[in-house]
């Protein structure tokens, strides 16, 4: 897969990318990433990438035109698609990432200021993604935590697949509670230690367990979810 930014600010982008497995995904082959500086496309002497807005109003907007050779100069690959970071975009989820991570070139564009000119996405963008309800200053933040969320879904990056499929979201659930090393802890509030069925070996009870704390987690946590997951299951036996 190949992952390319376009961006006022490439450089807080690189370094990210270069740690943990995302890095080791880089190493192996398995994705490369791609920085390319707005500003390299200005058009003018002056490297000018945003102006006022048309009919007034607060901020800058990133020039259409000097997205757009940006855009252009990139060699796009069969099935490519490219995001625009927005808070007005479809919230990302790990349903989403797991479209993303089927296509074979993502091209992911931040914004910054008060956003791009609409004629950008109109004639560009195939995705607008948002990644919550709350208003960032650029979108490398954004860009990162989506390709950091996909990279790590591509086959060989996590080394055991399972971690992946007992994680949150998988089944609409939140993960089960987790527990290691000492048994027992003196913690601020006090000796604390794991649930005992965690260290009785019987892995059928712990399942049982397991399962339980999911589905309480998410009940009490993330009601939207398991809303969404009663629904289903009236549905499924209907
Ligand atoms: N004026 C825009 C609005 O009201 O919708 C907000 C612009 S924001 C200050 C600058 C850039 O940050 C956006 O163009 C986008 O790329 C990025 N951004 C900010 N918040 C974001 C979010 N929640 N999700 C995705 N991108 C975001």
């Amino acid at each position: 897969m190949e992952i390319w930014f376009l961006s006022l600010f490439p450089e807080v982008l690189s370094p990210v990318l270069k740690s943990s497995l995302v890095g080791k995904a880089q190493e192996k082959g398995l994705v490369s990433f791609h920085f390319l500086h707005i500003r390299d496309y200005a058009l003018d002497r002056h490297k000018t990438t945003d102006e006022p807005p048309f009919g007034g109003g607060e901020g800058m907007v990133l020039k259409a035109d000097v997205l757009g050779a940006a855009w252009s100069s990139i060699p796009k690959k069969p099935g490519f698609k490219t995001i625009l970071l927005t808070p007005q975009g479809r919230l990302f989820s790990q349903t989403i990432a797991k479209e993303l991570v089927q296509i074979p070139q993502l091209i992911f564009v931040c914004g910054h200021y008060e956003g791009v000119d609409e004629r950008f996405v109109e004639a560009c963008v195939d995705l607008e993604l948002s990644i919550g309800d709350y208003v960032l200053t650029g979108g490398e933040l954004p860009a990162l935590v989506i390709a950091d969320t996909v990279v790590r879904l591509m086959p060989g990056v996590v080394g055991n697949e399972r971690s992946i499929s007992e994680e949150s979201f998988e089944g609409g659930l939140l993960k089960y509670p987790v527990y290691t090393r000492p048994r027992e802890w003196e913690s601020p509030k006090g000796k604390l230690s794991p649930p005992e069925v965690l260290l009785g070996g019987n892995h059928k009870e712990i399942q049982k367990w397991r399962v339980a704390q999911m589905e309480e987690r998410t009940r009490v946590r993330r009601p939207d979810l398991w809303d969404v997951r009663s629904t289903l299951r009236t549905k499924n036996r209907s």
